[in-house]
């Protein structure tokens, strides 16, 4: 089965080679408001960098999402005949990481932290990665992160326009999100974190368990400092890490701060978000 593509020029963000890429032009067609999000792996556009590009109908790369880590890879890929035997638990996140990508599977990780449904579009795989996919993200998120995970076939997408309004659509054979709630690039720095670490954990088990246990936590957080926000003018991001420390005894560097700002903007209160603002920034004011 071939699948027809049209180039693409893509140019690194972080350190501007430049490059074609071949995207499929079905998932261009299929996207709900004419912007895709493709993964750019690294090795695809230069060596060392991973990147997202938004691609619109014209076949126009619109922006970039860059969180300017290098994802290093845990393990090696399966091969055909391991992925053949592979049950729906063999499945792991390095196996995810690789097929999805890692840059879309932060933004993945981001939708699960703001409740949006997260829908893997069903596309053709031999090895039936679409369902495992499923399976391994609704193990992963039981308890206080329980959000609508599911399969859908492309000729349900019409039917599901209402319930698709606010999630997020993945097509993950083809590392590519169709349609994103997130209205612009996002930061999803402290998800890639969060992957690195856990495709680095030996087997399905465990990553789930670090994964689950992760991000409850940060889950735990954003829903104090919401609550810390209402009773605040404002509050500084320098002093967000010492009271998150002091507080959950729970380590978040500073520039990994914009994750709790930006699931508050998105799941919570944009003005309540607002208040979170650096020393820095008020000192230019
Ligand atoms: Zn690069």
């Amino acid at each position: 089965m071939s699948v027809e593509t049209k180039p693409v020029k893509v140019v690194c963000p972080t350190c501007n080679t430049e490059t074609k890429i071949e995207i499929p032009t079905f998932i261009v067609q299929d996207s709900l408001e004419g912007v895709v999000n493709v993964q750019v792996p690294a090795g695809a556009c230069c060596l060392e960098h991973s990147f997202i590009a938004f691609v619109d109908k014209k076949f126009k790369v619109r922006g970039y999402q860059n969180v300017d880590v290098e994802f290093k890879a845990g393990g090696k890929e399966k091969t055909a005949e391991q992925k053949k035997a592979e049950g729906l638990k063999g499945y792991t996140f390095t196996d995810m990481v690789g097929m999805v990508g890692p840059d879309i599977c932060a933004t993945i990780l981001r939708g699960i932290l703001a409740g949006v449904p997260i829908l893997l579009l069903d596309t053709f795989d031999l090895y039936d990665r679409v369902d495992k996919t499923v399976m391994l993200l609704k193990d992963t998120c039981t308890d206080e992160l329980e959000v609508l995970i599911e399969k859908i076939a492309k000729e349900s997408l019409e039917n599901k326009k209402k319930l698709s309004r606010d999630a997020i659509i993945v097509v993950p054979m083809y590392k590519a999100i169709t349609r994103s709630p997130f209205r612009e690039a996002i930061n999803t720095r402290y998800e890639s974190s969060l992957l690195q670490e856990t495709v680095h954990l030996p087997d399905r088990a465990s990553q789930i368990v670090f994964l689950r246990k992760e991000l409850a936590k940060i889950n735990m957080v954003i829903e104090d400092i919401v609550m810390v926000l209402k009773t605040v003018e404002k509050l500084y991001e320098e002093d967000i890490s010492t009271y998150i420390k002091n507080k959950f005894n729970f380590k978040i560097e500073a520039k990994d701060i914009d994750v709790i700002r930006q699931v508050i903007a998105f799941k919570h209160d944009k003005k309540e978000a607002q208040k979170i603002t650096s020393k820095y920034a008020d000192f230019l004011t």
